[in-house]
């Protein structure tokens, strides 16, 4: 099977080839389809790619996130996001009981700085119980000085990754998910991401105590002998189990790990080829700066690109300006999307925050979104289509 013949029509997609439909098929043979060998092989193996002493696999990048909210006992406490995320960053928190609260970001990149994070905890009525950094489109934040941030302040940073697989912490540091700077990582494997098992996701940590919360959040908060129960005398009998924490079912399939597992041994070329394919996009549209300037990384060093993003300085004018540009993009074929609207934007975070969710108090992420625009960027593209998308994008732009 290849890939369809309109390529361009969505900005991300999935990279599959006959050795993982291979890998699934024979997952299928199997007589367990869930909780099997593969899920703890496909754990093993993340764990070793990225450096991180504790993997968890589960069904989403938002189950990831949610795990390790459980594990760093968020409820009742603040957990502060950056303003532009996807909503699962913020959600996932409110779901147990957290307390929201939204920093600035960069206009250039979309990141927390140490300023807008700094102002962000000053501003809070007790210590945080988390700072969560996004890699917006695959770039790491600045880690080393947000940590430093977050310690002045006495929380920690957890790192939703989603976007970042593939990329560096630091120049010439570990692989994002080892956890140099952060207490967890959250990645997702939804087919817009850089590996893929349909839904899926993965909880890295340094810290096997959090990791272990973190299973626990997985499976209902069942713990079962020879973990500390609350009765003794029943320990060893074999049917029991204790409920410790309220929680659910986050768990990946067998067959899922088994894809999970073929596609990882694809990741340093997804990332290469996604290197070279944002390359050629930075010669194709030198051009047309400043109007359009590609985000940049804070530092040069080996980035897993999950998004081509650029700002459009046109977009500034208004509304009207991007969605004129992305439906002429479609009327060619071609998909693009805004990542994202500001969390303070959504009607139901803005009726959590409250005052609070005044843009006003945001300029970093009103200029960062009023002019951004995420191009096609997967490894099925070639550079010929990298041409057909800027040339259209100039055709658009008059
Ligand atoms: C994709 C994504 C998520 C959620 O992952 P799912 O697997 O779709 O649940 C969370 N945060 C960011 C930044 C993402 O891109």
């Amino acid at each position: 099977m290849s890939p369809p013949a309109n390529l361009l029509a969505e900005y991300a997609r999935h990279t599959l080839d006959d050795s993982d439909r291979a890998a699934v098929a024979e997952a299928l043979l199997d007589e367990r389809l869930t909780t099997g060998p593969r899920v703890g092989a496909f754990e093993a193996a993340f764990a070793t790619r990225v450096g991180a002493a504790h993997a968890v696999a589960c069904n989403s990048g938002t189950a990831a996130l949610e795990m390790i909210y459980a594990a760093l006992e968020v409820p009742g406490r603040p957990v502060v996001v950056p303003a532009i995320t996807f909503l699962a960053t913020a959600s996932a928190a409110l779901r147990l009981g957290g307390r929201l609260a939204v920093a600035d970001v960069d206009p250039a990149r979309g990141h927390l700085t140490p300023d807008t994070l700094a102002a962000t905890l000053a501003a809070l009525p007790q210590p945080a119980a988390a700072v969560t950094v996004v890699h917006l489109g695959g770039p790491p934040a600045d880690l080393p000085a947000l940590a430093e941030v977050a310690r002045r302040h006495g929380t920690v940073l957890v790192e939703d990754a989603c976007h970042a697989l593939g990329s560096v912490e630091t120049p010439d540091g570990a692989p994002v998910g080892a956890c140099t700077f952060s207490r967890a990582a959250a990645f997702s494997f939804h087919p817009a991401k850089t590996i893929t098992t349909g839904e899926g996701g993965m909880v890295t940590s340094p810290d096997p105590a959090l990791a272990e919360a973190a299973r626990r959040h997985r499976n209902h908060g069942m713990v079962r002998a020879p973990a500390p129960l609350r009765a003794d005398s029943l320990a060893t009998a074999p049917w029991y189990y204790e409920m410790h924490s309220l929680a659910g079912n986050f768990r990946l399939t067998d067959f899922q790990a088994a894809l999970g597992l073929s596609q990882l041994t694809k990741l340093d070329t997804f990332v290469e080829k996604r290197r070279r394919l944002r390359d050629h996009y930075l010669q194709r549209l030198a051009p047309l700066s400043p109007r359009v300037k590609p985000l940049e990384p804070l530092f040069e060093g080996t980035i897993g690109w999950h998004l081509m993003g650029v700002r459009v300085e046109d977009f500034a004018a208004g509304p009207e300006a991007r969605a004129a540009t992305m439906t002429a993009l479609k009327a060619r074929g071609i998909g693009s999307q805004v990542h994202y609207i500001p969390l303070y934007r959504q009607p139901h975070l803005a009726d959590t925050l409250g005052p609070a969710a005044d843009p006003a108090r945001f300029p970093g992420a009103e200029a960062y979104y009023a002019r951004c625009l995420s191009l096609p960027l997967f490894p099925d593209l070639e550079e010929a289509d990298v041409d057909t998308v800027c040339a259209a994008l100039e055709a658009a732009l008059g």
